[in-house]
């Protein structure tokens, strides 16, 4: 799947929260925080499942992972995936866009040829 088909789906299920559906500055503050919340909540969320494979593997058995616990790590990094877009969403930006910003920080950061990519 693209990040576009992605993003469209989110858009399709988020129909109610729009942009256009927005009026003033407060609703799309209130739904940017919102989001960001949920994206911080989510992460959070993520962190706790790898917690939970500590618990059961002990410290230094961090990875493999128990893969008991894998399909919840990768359910919770979908969550931070929604919260992502929709506030590309609201910023008037993508996934894509995130990407790409990422990847120029990338090349930049650790001296890279950005022909890699
Ligand atoms: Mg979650």
């Amino acid at each position: 799947m693209e990040f576009k088909q992605y993003e469209d789906f989110i858009s399709k299920a988020c129909a109610d929260y729009t942009l256009e559906n927005m009026n003033g500055d407060d609703n799309i503050s209130f739904e940017l925080l919102y989001n960001a919340i949920g994206m911080s909540g989510e992460a959070g969320e993520a962190l706790e499942e790898m917690k939970k494979n500590i618990r059961i593997s002990g410290v230094p058995k961090l990875y493999p992972m128990d893969l008991s616990r894998k399909d919840n790590y990768l359910e919770e990094c979908g969550d931070v995936l929604f919260y992502m877009a929709r506030v590309a969403h609201i910023l008037g930006s993508s996934l894509e866009e995130i990407a790409k910003i990422n990847q120029r920080k990338l090349v930049r950061k650790h001296d890279l040829d950005d022909e890699l990519w």
